[in-house]
């Protein structure tokens, strides 16, 4: 038998329950279909665990500080592993829970716990059932990739989902990939205890970032130990005993790093390869995006929402894609993604929190524009915090006064970069008054 809904909802990431209830709320009949964990990467396996364990890392580079601070102790922390994965679980259970309970008390939402799979643009099978609906929003979200690295299969390695199962301390950690998952646990292991080495093939970290931005970040790591080889040129894996040995072939030092454990973070992939979008007609890219225009796949009817449209990577976009088309189907909002600021934060100690375009894209622009930078030694909150590494860069279009783009890499990057976001979606930076409102 068919199921005929207003509206099925496929995956509960982050856009996906906050669509479902903007529909139900105006009583359309809706379905949402959750294979796995409630809540998604984000609630589960990304956002929230990391910044638990990240809390928890912070605790104890603080307590290895004290002294510095005044405060009395004999400068050492030991982490215990068990306790720090238990607290992580218990808050990630209650936002899993949290969304869970949500969209089963929700009216007109029923709640399908299967994996969902197209047989037509129409229709989806879940399970044993087939339900049909005129709507279609795809939130299905991205995996972590497994690189075809010579060696690979012959040796242990942990991903961004495994690594929340450890609770132990690794000896020494290699990851592979400085992108921004890769740095975010490799200072949080590091401040665990454990050894740490990055492997980039890029020739610095965050490679989308300015390269000031790229070296003051490896400075950062490197501060606390975290070793970082970069230009990896042929990345492979063999052992040595007890050992991993991760081969780099780099350009200059040892061409290999022993370690003892293995975490790949070379990027994401999108779950669109097992939903039947071949059924549906929706088109979808090389890498497996589903290509859309302004969130409509090239079906209509359906929809593509959060990672799987390759329109951003964060808990934020795939939010900020439900709110898009809530507001574009229910009340005649002509809201676009390519409205839509660049806005993330990189969750190392110190937070970078960036805005708009990167120093590069503008020069590359030809634009003409103002740079301002200024190092968190001379921001007093940091002095006052003891957090004064990093810095902090805005770049102006230097006939208009638009603000173009801006890096800030210090002690709450990740907060204070939403002023300068503010005044972007307002439009002009205007000059500095004399206060009667006259330029100076
Ligand atoms: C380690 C890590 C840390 C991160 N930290 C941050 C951060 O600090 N801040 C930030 O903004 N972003 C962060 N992110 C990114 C963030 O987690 C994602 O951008 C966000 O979760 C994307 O949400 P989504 O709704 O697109 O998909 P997801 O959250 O991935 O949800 C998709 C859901 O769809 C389900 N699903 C998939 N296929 C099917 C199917 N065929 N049938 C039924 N259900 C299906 C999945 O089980 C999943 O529950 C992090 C990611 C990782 C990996």
């Amino acid at each position: 038998m068919t199921m005929t809904h207003d509206a099925i909802v496929i995956g509960t990431g982050q856009a996906g329950p906050f669509l479902a209830q903007r529909l139900a709320g105006v009583g359309m009949k809706v379905a949402i279909i959750e294979r796995k964990l409630f809540g998604g990467t984000c609630v589960n396996t990304g956002c929230t665990p990391t910044k638990t364990m990240v809390a928890s890392a912070y605790a104890a580079h603080i307590v290895r500080r004290a002294a510095d601070f005044g405060v009395v102790n004999n400068g050492s922390a030991s982490v215990d592993m068990k306790l720090v994965k238990s607290r992580k679980e218990a808050i990630s259970e209650k936002s899993r829970t949290g969304v869970e309970n949500w969209l089963r008390g929700m009216t007109n939402c029923t709640v399908y716990q299967e994996h969902g799979r197209f047989e037509s643009a129409k229709e989806i099978t879940v399970g044993s059932e087939r339900l049909t609906a005129d709507r279609i929003f795809i939130n299905v979200g991205g995996r972590a990739v497994l690189p075809q690295m010579p060696g690979i299969e012959g040796v242990p390695h942990l991903n961004n989902s495994s690594i929340m199962d450890v609770d132990f301390l690794p000896r020494h950690l290699i990851i592979i990939g400085g992108g921004y998952i890769g740095l975010e646990f490799a200072q949080m292991y590091r401040r665990f205890g454990s050894e740490v080495s990055i492997i980039e093939t890029a020739s610095h970290l965050a490679q989308h970032e300015d390269e000031d931005v790229s070296t003051a970040i490896r400075q950062i790591l490197e501060h606390e130990g975290i070793k970082v080889r970069l230009n990896a040129t042929c990345i492979g894996f063999s052992r040595r005993g007890e050992d991993i040995l991760a081969h780099v072939e780099c350009a200059s030092g040892d061409p290999e790093v022993s370690g003892s454990h293995v975490l790949l973070a070379v990027g994401r992939r999108p779950n669109t390869d097992d939903l039947g979008l071949a059924e549906a007609g929706a088109a979808v890219d090389k890498r497996g995006y589903i290509v859309v225009d302004q969130l409509h796949t090239s079906v209509p009817g359906i929809w593509a929402l959060g990672d799987c449209n390759g329109k951003g990577a964060f808990t934020h976009t795939a939010f900020n894609d439900a709110e898009i088309v809530g507001v574009n189907l229910l009340d005649n909002d002509p809201r676009k993604v390519s409205d839509r600021i660049t806005a993330y934060a990189l969750y190392i100690d110190r937070r970078l929190g960036r805005a708009g375009l990167t120093e590069a894209a503008v020069r590359k622009s030809a634009r003409h524009a103002l740079i301002g930078r200024r190092p968190m030694t001379k921001v007093r909150r940091a002095v006052e915090k003891g957090e004064t590494q990093g810095f902090m860069k805005i770049i102006v279009d230097a006939q208009t006064h638009e603000v173009l783009g801006a890096a800030i890499l210090g002690t709450g990057g990740d907060e204070a970069i939403h002023s300068i976001l503010d005044v972007m979606y307002a439009g002009e930076l205007q000059p500095l008054s004399d206060g009667a409102g006259a330029p100076k």
